[in-house]
């Protein structure tokens, strides 16, 4: 019989695991609140309940040989507890450090790793004081839930600081000092349930209100940075242990300095391209990671990729038109994620291009991009 993975968040990104799930011939079932999700649509089974729910995860747990996750926000307790029956990755112990951002960086910091000067903030004597410290601008942070920067207030005088709490009322922060970089770049790595660790280019990804917009493949920086990145990067996972495909986001500043700004315990958004262009995906390497396969390689295939997300321009009913079209040109891949309701902002779909170059790959999945509407 099929051996099965269960997957806690039917998003896109359990969509594209599931894809990869079924092409090495598991059984996927899905935990996720809404019905028909984008991977309930595509897994053998969905049930439907919360990620949060601590019954509905275990039922879904006695059901499969595998359990792992798109999303962060499994209780702890539970996740030890089915850990003693079936293998759990990312563990509890991974996914409780990097599910708290002021946790993570001071974990970051413990082990040498360099991040952007942070400090846990209650109130705004804290954040005055730390203005002192560290300058204007600087960012108030939400610890908990904060995804696609949904919790980032840019705090650059002192009027801004009172609207900054009030946004942000009533969830634990921190503030972190501004980067000033001059590029993001971002690398996924892999690493199995026997410790093997596999690193994937560096790539180069541009964000609009927060949320990526653009990942290119490889990112154009000097060797030494780029390598610097790539250690980086391995000796987060070496320090964290965990199993499963990891994203690490960076920043480099002017004077070459490479800064880590958050993990993501998961596949991520900076690794589609990787579908297209690499040898192994990061969706396949998470399956290969957590149900204990040798990993795969991680090189490039093509010379160069872009990626371009699909974000939702309004309200209402998803209607994706312009797939044929966009499709149609050489060397672009279209993916759209089976939503049935766009909304402004919401990741719907995503284009990767590959080419002969970062710059021809990235126009040409710009153009594709003007095909579409949904
Ligand atoms: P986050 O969700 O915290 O990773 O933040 C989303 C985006 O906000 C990042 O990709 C950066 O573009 C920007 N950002 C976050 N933290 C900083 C920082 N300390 N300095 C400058 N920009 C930042």
């Amino acid at each position: 019989m099929n051996k099965k993975i269960g997957i806690v968040g039917g998003g896109q990104l359990g969509r594209m695991l599931t894809f990869a799930a079924k092409k090495l011939g598991f059984s996927v079932i899905i935990l996720d609140p809404t019905p028909d999700s984008p991977a309930g649509q595509v897994a053998d089974r969905q049930i439907v309940g919360s990620f949060k729910d601590e019954e509905k995860i275990k039922e879904l747990a006695k059901e499969v040989d595998y359990l792992t996750f798109e999303i962060e926000l499994a209780n702890a307790d539970v996740l030890n507890e089915i850990s003693k029956k079936i293998p759990v990755n990312p563990s509890a112990k991974t996914l409780n450090i990097i599910k708290d951002k002021l946790k993570q960086k001071t974990f970051l910091q413990s082990n040498g790793i360099p991040t952007a000067d942070f400090a846990k903030v209650l109130d705004k004597g804290d954040v005055l004081r730390l203005v002192k410290m560290f300058g204007f601008p600087l960012l108030l942070k939400a610890r908990f839930d904060a995804y696609d920067g949904r919790g980032n207030f840019l705090i650059k005088k002192e009027e801004d600081i009172d609207w900054g709490l009030e946004k942000l009322g009533g969830r634990k922060l921190y503030v972190e000092k501004f980067v000033p970089f001059v590029k993001e770049i971002a690398v996924m790595v892999g690493r199995s349930t026997i410790g093997e660790v596999m690193v994937y280019p560096v790539v180069e990804t541009t964000h609009k209100n927060n949320i990526c917009h653009t990942v290119v493949v490889p990112a154009d920086v000097s060797e030494e940075v780029g390598n610097k990145a790539k250690v980086l990067a391995a000796s987060v996972m070496e320090h964290l242990q965990g199993a499963g495909v990891f994203g690490i986001e960076m920043f480099l500043t002017k004077d070459g300095k490479v800064l880590i700004n958050e993990i993501a315990p998961r596949v991520h958004n900076s690794g589609h391209y990787t579908i297209e262009a690499c040898v192994t995906s990061q969706f396949e390497q998470h399956i290969r990671a957590i149900t204990g396969m040798e990993l795969g390689s991680t090189d490039l295939i093509v010379p160069a990729a872009a990626m371009v997300n699909i974000l939702g321009e309004r309200e209402g009913p998803s209607k994706p038109e312009g797939v044929v079209k966009a499709s149609a040109m050489k060397g672009v891949e279209v993916h759209i994620y089976g939503k049935s309701e766009t909304k402004i902002e919401r990741k719907m779909g995503h284009i990767t291009a590959v080419g002969k170059s970062a710059k021809e790959a990235l126009k040409k999945a710009l153009l594709a991009r003007k095909y579409i509407t949904i």
